[in-house]
């Protein structure tokens, strides 16, 4: 048996599928996969759970508004989004469709009778301030000009009688929990946001529908079929029923809880405060991580249907393929931060940094030992200089893992860019095009140490470019390699390469002058 590095569970949001995808999502689904391909390099057993959360009024809506049944509104959407997390390289494990009642719908009843166990859910009449847009309640206070501040729409004033669960019960546990960083919400900013709304007092929340509101779409109250529960109680369950709760204990046991979950900045109270009580009050481990990402504007501009530029990132990875468009969310999106995307800076990008940076890199080596050594790696001795280099190359590396242990991942990738950087200057430095001249023996100690550089870009490419990852290991005709043989000269003199290949193509950005 394959002795396993220990277990890592992480999931993205499961998004809404009222609507198509945006680069938003896009971006999403490539943090949370490198940071899953990253532990998974390094031996672990990785679970990604992703899905569709179905269960919302926002779909009943949408698909009235096209004429079609909301079950057709999912399937067609949740396709979309099925495919987009395809094409762009997550590699999830589960991907759960919360309107599939075989997959996921015992999980949630299970949880909520749970729940309703510890005496925290109970039934009270109530008048509220709602947003459809965010399937949430607002307080007055939190409305920005009397208008949701995530849509810029004025909430529906709603009253019913519903469920609420007792989150005012979990007040000082929930405080604890992520001032001592047992729940590590990440970035500081966001952890210091929720602990904010933590301490300005926390009220109970209304977790179910009437049927009639809900229009009959999503998952039943156990034991009162005049209620539906509200959407975020169900979605929120995916992050277990996706390992198996309720179906599946062995496989549950073994993943939760989760060791991250990656969300965008307008989801944080639902997954930093709610999710963790909901799980406290079954009897369950509250998450250890929530990572925190910022928004994307275009060309300086908020998306908008209005403005026109929604861009479409099933478009871009057509365009462009899936490598350049994860390297850009990667390299040029701060990791907690909004960023801008421009698909002119990201075709200039492609050709200054993996064009002529690691492309150029991998290509001048393979070239050089196919002309000059018959793709056959040279026996070689190494010198101070090459020893040097090496050991400067073991600092970077464990730079960027240390970085990516903390999730890090723009910084990681600013050190990767530095890393084949170096490997290019040793390259020049070391010239062997000069000293071949004199013979095959002097020329051959960068080679040597260069095809193993090539394998350890190979490497550390594997979470954040899976294609061109695979494109060296392919070109150095050698087995995918794990984290940990990054730094060691595992390529041996004697080794046959395979035939060069250019790893990634110039755009052709058109300079103006
Ligand atoms: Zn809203």
């Amino acid at each position: 048996m394959i002795q396993m590095a220990g277990k890592f569970y992480i999931t993205t949001a499961i998004p809404y599928v009222n609507a198509a995808p945006h680069i938003g999502h896009a971006l999403e689904f490539v943090q949370t996969d490198a940071i899953a391909r990253y532990h998974s390099s390094k031996g672990m057993d990785v679970a990604l759970v992703t899905g569709s959360d179905e269960n919302s009024l926002k779909n009943v809506q949408a698909a009235e508004a096209k004429g079609i049944t909301t079950a057709q509104l999912c399937e067609q959407n949740g396709a979309v989004f099925r495919s987009l997390a395809d094409k762009i390289g997550l590699s999830y494990t589960s991907f759960l469709k919360t309107s599939i009642k075989a997959e996921h719908w015992a999980g949630v009843q299970n949880l909520w009778a749970l729940c309703s166990k510890s005496g925290d859910i109970y039934k009270k009449k109530y008048r509220g301030l709602y947003c459809v847009g965010c399937e949430a309640y607002y307080e007055e206070s939190e409305l920005v000009d009397g208008l949701c501040p995530e849509h810029r729409k004025k909430p529906e004033v709603v009253e019913e009688e519903n469920y609420f669960f007792k989150l005012s019960k979990y007040q000082s546990v929930l405080e604890e929990l992520i001032a001592s960083d047992k729940l590590e919400v990440l970035p500081e900013t966001r952890k210091n946001e929720v602990l904010s709304f933590i301490r300005g007092g926390l009220q109970d929340f209304s977790i179910s529908r009437s049927v009639k509101r809900a229009k009959g779409w999503g998952v039943p109250v156990p034991g009162d079929e005049s209620q539906i529960m509200y959407v975020w109680f169900d979605a929120l369950s995916t992050y277990i029923t996706g390992i198996g709760y309720g179906k599946d204990e062995k496989l549950f046991k073994k993943y939760w809880p989760a060791d991250a979950h990656v969300i965008g900045k307008g989801i944080l109270r639902f997954h930093a405060v709610y999710w963790p009580a909901m799980l406290l009050s079954a009897g369950l481990q509250p998450p250890k991580s929530v990572f925190v990402h910022g928004y994307i504007t275009v060309e300086g501009q908020k998306m908008s249907k209005s403005l026109g530029n929604i861009v479409d990132p099933l478009m871009l990875i057509d365009k462009y393929g899936a490598d350049v468009l994860r390297y850009y969310f990667l390299r040029e999106i701060p990791t907690f931060d909004d960023g801008d995307f421009s698909e002119k800076s990201m075709a200039e990008k492609n050709d200054s940094e993996l064009v002529a940076n690691i492309g150029n890199l991998v290509n001048r080596a393979m070239v050089f030992l196919a002309n000059n050594y018959d793709s056959t790696v040279p026996h070689a001795e190494l010198g101070d200089g090459d020893k040097k280099f090496l050991a400067e190359q073991d600092e970077r590396h464990k730079k960027i893992t240390a970085l990516l242990d903390e999730m890090k991942l723009k910084e990681a990738m600013d050190e990767l860019m530095a890393y084949s950087a170096n490997a290019n200057k040793y390259f020049q430095d070391s010239a062997p095009w000069k000293s071949i001249k004199e013979s095959r023996e002097k020329a051959a100690p960068p080679l040597y140490v260069l095809a193993n550089q090539v394998k350890d870009l190979g490497i550390l490419l594997s979470f954040c470019m899976p294609n061109a990852s695979e494109g060296i290991f392919t070109q150095l005709a050698i087995e995918k390699k794990s984290w940990s043989d990054l730094g060691k000269l595992s390529i041996k003199a004697g080794h046959r390469i395979g035939a060069p290949k250019i790893l990634f193509k110039k755009l052709a950005v058109a300079k103006k002058q």
